[in-house]
């Protein structure tokens, strides 16, 4: 009984499981795959990306361990084709991580903002996670299994200065996960959300015009969390914790990642 409880305890917590991940190719995306597959699972990286989304396969040790399929989560042909070529590769699909996602414009007045630029933020933040959790379900339903979630934002809380556009998508995103969770837990799957603050990513050097350095100084001026730095590797953990089976009565929950960052009154500086 001893050795079970010990080597249990040391047991890999995604051991035998099997992940896509949309939008993989780099930051928190990249953090996750490479968490997961260390942890066991097999991972499919799904991303617009191909040559970072090629790379990571790679690292991570190949076809055994892990893949790359391009796929536009825009495009229900892609989104369809990424699930069922992880079937068809692995056998099954026990977790979906619906991680793509853009900052857009970084305007946050309505009079000035363009609809071009709100269509293309919704379309990759909301529908992608619509349409990454509509094929999921589709093949969890039959194996009665699955974990779903989705990368929201502490913009999902508040929209805190973000851009109207993604503050928007974020909401919305929360709102699919909250539906879907509830319509799907009969089946019994799993649907949840993790919601960051600022990490140093492609995303946020691109959307500040900072290097990842600064960015990471800039996010921990933030009063609520003293110089702590949030890594990518954190939120990964957060959604391992999300995909493994430690949290098997856990599903409509925004997970945030954020050292307080959304709860901080101006009472408190
Ligand atoms: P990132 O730019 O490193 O990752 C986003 C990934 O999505 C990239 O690999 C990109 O190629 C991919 N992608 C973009 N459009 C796509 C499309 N149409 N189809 C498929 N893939 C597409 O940035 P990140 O910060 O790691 O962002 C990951 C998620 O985390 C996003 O949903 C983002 O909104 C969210 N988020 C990030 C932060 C942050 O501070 N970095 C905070 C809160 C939430």
């Amino acid at each position: 009984m001893a050795s079970a409880s010990i080597s249990s305890s040391f047991a890999r917590r995604l051991e035998g499981k099997v992940a896509l991940i949309a939008g993989g190719a780099t930051g928190i995306g990249k953090a996750t795959a490479k968490l997961f597959a260390q942890q066991g699972a097999r991972v499919v990286i799904a991303d617009v990306q191909d040559e970072h989304g090629l790379a990571v396969s790679n690292e991570l040790g190949g076809s055994s361990i892990a893949s790359y399929i391009h796929c536009d989560v825009t495009s229900e042909p892609d989104v369809k084709n990424a699930v069922d070529t992880t079937v068809d590769r692995y056998g099954k699909l026990d977790i979906m991580f619906n991680n793509a996602g853009i900052a857009g414009s970084p305007q946050w007045r309505i009079i000035e903002s363009e609809k071009s630029d709100f269509e293309k933020v919704l379309s990759i933040n909301l529908l992608g996670c619509y349409l990454g959790t509509k094929h999921a379900a589709r093949v969890m339903i039959p194996t009665q299994q699955g974990s779903i979630i989705s990368t929201a934002s502490v913009a999902s809380l508040n929209p805190n200065g973000a851009p109207l556009a993604y503050a928007c998508s974020k909401h919305a995103v929360v709102a699919l996960m909250k539906s879907t969770a509830i319509e799907l837990g009969k089946y019994g799957i799993r649907v949840n959300c993790v919601s960051p603050a600022g990490v140093a990513t492609p995303m946020t050097t691109k959307a500040l015009g900072m290097d990842e350095e600064k960015v990471e100084e800039f996010m921990a001026k933030h009063p609520a969390l003293q110089g702590v730095k949030l890594k990518a590797n954190d939120v990964a953990q957060a959604v391992m914790y999300l995909a493994s089976d430690e949290s098997r009565f856990v599903s409509g929950l925004n997970l945030v990642v954020d050292g307080a960052f959304s709860i901080l009154s101006p009472l408190d500086s």
